[in-house]
């Protein structure tokens, strides 16, 4: 299916799939893209995903769309921290790692993080169309931190991308956090090559230049289209598996 996606900030995309909305990790939306959304309408389903519960990826103020919204699916440390009081309980869920929800419309899965909570795998019913999420997963490698800790966050890294590989995805959110410097893109490369993801949209690099893939960063044969949106708003088309931007 074709999908229009807009840039929230940070880690937050509002998705359109036909008649499904998607909105993750809406944080803050300075464009008001949400809101407009749903004042438009056209859409049957509204569906919101909170990776986990730090401040740049969930906001307690997306409860003010609840009339709109389908349900609420919120990694499961959101609940741990009374982040969702006042919720309709009806239309929350949580969700640990490796943990499943599905209604009519969607089915989601959850995988683990390298930092807190979790990242989706979120699949369309209609047409098996495949949405990854990676929330705040990642290999991050601070390049100033010692190299003991530098293993640590590898090897944790590596563990879940054992779990990650072969993964088949239409489209992948993923960290390049210009913060890491010159190990901004590792995650990412090791990411798109263990798994089938056929268009890679980055992320969680508020302030830093668009980022554009290095030469070999992809393994040979297996070149996607990437985009690497920085103004809030920023608008995007995945459309017969290719980026229009
Ligand atoms: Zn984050």
């Amino acid at each position: 299916m074709d999908l229009e996606i807009t840039y929230l900030l940070n880690s937050g995309f509002l998705v359109r799939a036909g008649k499904t909305l998607l909105v993750f990790d809406d944080f803050e939306d300075p464009t008001h893209e949400v809101k407009k959304a749903i004042e438009q309408g056209g859409f049957a389903q509204l569906y919101f995903f909170a990776s986990h519960s730090h401040f740049d990826h969930f906001n307690p103020r997306i409860q003010a769309y609840e009339a709109a919204a389908s349900r609420y699916i919120l990694s499961d440390d959101i609940r741990c921290r009374n982040g969702c009081r006042g919720f309709d309980p009806a239309k929350l869920t949580f969700l640990r790692t490796y943990d499943r929800w599905q209604d009519d419309h969607i089915e989601v899965e959850s995988f683990d993080s390298t930092d807190l909570g979790t990242s989706f795998l979120v699949t369309l019913k209609e047409d098996d169309t495949k949405i990854f999420h990676a929330g705040d997963f990642n290999w991050w490698d601070w390049t100033g931190d010692t190299a003991e800790n530098r293993k640590l966050a590898e090897n944790a890294f590596r563990k879940q991308m054992k779990k990650l590989a072969g993964l088949k995805a239409d489209v992948a959110f993923f960290p390049v956090d210009g913060r890491l410097g010159p190990s901004m893109e590792k995650g990412a490369k090791v990411f798109c090559r263990e798994t089938d993801v056929k268009a890679l949209v980055t992320m969680h690099s508020v302030g830093y230049p668009v980022w554009q893939p290095a030469a070999g960063f992809f393994a040979a044969g297996k070149e996607i289209p990437v985009w690497s949106p920085r103004v809030s708003g920023e608008k995007n088309r995945l459309q017969d598996g290719r980026l229009l931007k």
